[in-house]
């Protein structure tokens, strides 16, 4: 089982060598044979090849049976024509990983501000406000004149199919229960689509309740009441803003594991950025990589039949319950660590079971 990783910016080496040694940590204890192989992306790669990903890493990771990414500095990547790509956009689009799935939860021994919860957002991937993603050539932003910029959107009957059912799929797991969140009073056709795909989804699976809410509404219900939800189903912009605030809820940002999904292949990477304010410091919670990590495990073990993968996912995250409980974590999720120093504290706790 081959896995490419590439560490990204800012905290990403810090916290990508936590989720390292904690794979590695987990393929001696459960057998799983993983081969791991380094390369780099973002800033690394732009140094040494021009660019931030290259075609030949992309061959790599396709000929690999997965992908761990760190975080990447995008912001910092705004023109293409330089090697200034987008990576999260780059392997999304190409391995064509249309589910981002980001669970947020509260763990036992942290202060739950806002009462304990277990939710998942499931974020479309691979179209909706993204400009990099939305057209085969050029981008789907265009600047009409100096002063008038214009934003497309695009939203696909396909893409809003897929990821309804990567949502009903997974609450058939879990409480079975969808809320789709929209923006339908104002985005009539697109999100309207969305919505009528979602709830056809939904007819094939009776034992899920289904309801939905309109996005700036769910920000309210959300901060007011989380265990209201279980499965959170939208599109990709607001996926993207609604589960960095179900993270952080949840205790912190560096708790926001993730994975991207396709049919054939996926991708661990932890749903925050660079974090370039505390990069370098020691500071950062490995906590989302680590799940990230844990999540590729349990797709493969789901979709290949791997006993083994499956009890090292679960493992890995029943250890994070335990570390947190027991304080053995960063400081933004109660502990008095760094970032090496949970992590050693996590593959001690991990290989001893
Ligand atoms: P950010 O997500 O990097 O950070 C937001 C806040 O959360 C910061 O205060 C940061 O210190 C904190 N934080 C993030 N991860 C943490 C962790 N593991 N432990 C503890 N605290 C953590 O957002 P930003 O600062 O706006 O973005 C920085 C860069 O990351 C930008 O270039 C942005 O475009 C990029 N970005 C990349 C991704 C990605 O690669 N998936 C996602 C979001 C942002």
């Amino acid at each position: 089982m081959k896995i490419v990783v590439l560490p990204g910016d800012g905290i990403g080496p810090e916290t990508m060598a936590v989720a390292v040694d904690v794979l590695q940590a987990a393929s001696r204890r459960f057998d799983l044979g993983l081969e791991l192989q380094h390369d780099v992306a973002g800033h690394d790669s732009l140094k040494r090849h021009g660019a931030t990903v290259t075609p030949g890493l992309l061959e790599k990771v396709r000929r690999a049976d997965g992908l761990m990414l760190g975080p990447m500095a995008t912001y910092d990547f705004k023109d293409e024509s330089r090697g200034e790509i987008n990576p999260s956009m780059f392997f999304r689009k190409h391995l064509d990983l249309h589910a981002n799935i980001r669970p947020a939860r509260t763990y036992p021994g942290m202060p739950a501000r806002l009462g304990e919860f277990d939710l998942v957002v499931v974020r479309e991937n691979t179209e909706g406000f993204y400009a990099d993603r939305n057209v085969e050539s050029g981008g789907s932003e265009i600047l009409v004149t100096p002063d008038v910029a214009v934003s497309l959107r695009r939203i696909t009957r396909a893409c809003c199919e897929r990821i309804a059912r990567s949502a009903f799929e997974l609450a058939m797991t879990r409480d079975r229960h969808v809320t789709i969140v929209h923006k339908a009073n104002v985005l009539k056709i697109g999100d309207g689509m969305f919505i009528e795909e979602c709830r056809r989804v939904g007819r094939e699976f009776p034992d899920v309740v289904i309801d939905d809410v309109i996005v700036d509404a769910m920000m309210a219900h959300v901060v007011r009441a989380p265990q209201r939800f279980d499965v959170i189903v939208t599109t990709n912009m607001f996926g993207d803003i609604l589960s960095d605030l179900t993270a952080e809820l949840s205790g912190s940002l560096g708790l926001g594991g993730s994975l991207n999904a396709g049919v054939d292949y996926a991708m661990g990477q932890a749903a925050h950025g660079s974090a370039p304010d505390i990069a370098g410091t020691d500071t950062a919670n490995p906590i989302s990589q680590i799940l990230s990590a844990a999540m590729l495990l349990n797709w493969h073990g789901r979709r290949k039949g791997l006993d083994n993968f499956l009890q090292a996912g679960a493992a890995i995250q029943d250890t994070i319950a335990r570390t947190i409980a027991a304080r053995e974590c960063t400081r933004d999720v109660g502990g008095t660590l760094g970032t090496r120093a949970a992590g050693e504290a996590f593959v001690r706790r991990l290989a001893a079971g």
